[in-house]
């Protein structure tokens, strides 16, 4: 564990972890969709989900800032634990930032102000402060040129790049990401983790799930396999790739590859 977290990529051994799921489960109605799921993150630790459709990977990271619901085991994020209670949730999600497969821009608001605004409803930033931090970071993700421009208007990699940008603006110190390249065309594919990859190298703690095979062995350090709701493999990316243990991770990346 150690040795495989020292192995680089700015993993802290210092911290406290990032994030602690300790036998996690969760059902919808009858179905179970996670079990008996437990993962250690530490601070700076990047971990890339990956497992065929419907196996429980959106659900387990919307549960990581209570977009979904746990009914047993224990989640804790920076230390706090998640349960029914408002405000511990309300301090996860200042520190959690999420970027979804479908940008989830608002369409009627410009590309600064889709960066600007939250800042200054959820923290109270002053505007001009809200708008030259997201100027900031629209730079980071090398489009401050579309700032005025509107959602529509722009290529779906640049909007996933405002995405990224704009949960940056809220100063995440965890960012977890949906698949987020799996709805751009090819050749944007690119441009979009080529800014996780930037954002990566600054040491975020990051939970990426996608199929992306470069970026995973790039930028993870550990990859895990999840099947039926339950994580059956993880490994460091190159063992993970060359020599999978489990058959089902085998056939999984049998097709991908
Ligand atoms: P993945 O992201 O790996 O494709 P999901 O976490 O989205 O998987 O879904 C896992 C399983 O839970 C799927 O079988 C899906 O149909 C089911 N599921 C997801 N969301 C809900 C929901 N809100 N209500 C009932 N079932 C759901
Ligand atoms: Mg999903």
């Amino acid at each position: 564990m150690a040795g495989n977290a020292g192995a680089g990529k700015g993993v802290s051994l210092m911290s406290s972890p990032a994030i602690i799921l300790d036998k996690v489960n969760k059902w919808y109605g009858a179905f179970q969709v996670l079990r008996d799921v437990s993962l250690t993150v530490a601070a700076g630790e990047k971990i890339v989900v990956c497992g065929p459709s419907g196996s429980g990977k959106s659900t387990l990271i919307r549960c990581l800032n209570r977009l979904e619901e746990h009914q047993s085991g224990q989640i804790r994020v920076n230390g706090i634990e998640l349960n029914d209670d408002l405000r511990a949730i309300e301090k996860v999600r200042r520190d959690v930032g999420m970027v979804f497969q479908h940008f989830n821009l608002f369409p009627h608001l410009s590309i600064l102000e889709n960066c600007a605004l939250p800042q200054i409803l959820a923290r109270g930033t002053p505007r001009k402060e809200a708008e030259a931090r997201a100027m900031d970071f629209l730079a980071r993700v090398r489009i401050p040129e579309q700032a005025q421009k509107f959602p529509g208007q722009l290529s779906g990699g640049q909007q996933q790049r405002v995405a990224i940008a704009r949960a940056l603006c809220m100063t995440p110190q965890v960012m977890l990401f949906d698949e987020p390249t799996s709805a751009l065309d090819p050749e944007m594919v690119k441009e979009v983790l080529e800014t996780m990859v930037a954002l990566a190298e600054d040491g975020m703690t990051m939970i990426v799930v996608t199929h992306e095979m470069g970026f995973a062995r790039r930028v993870a350090d550990r990859v895990i396999f999840m099947d039926r709701g339950a994580i059956v493999e993880s490994n460091r990316p190159d063992a993970f790739f060359d020599a999978p243990q489990n058959p089902r991770t085998q056939a999984f990346l049998s097709q991908i590859v």
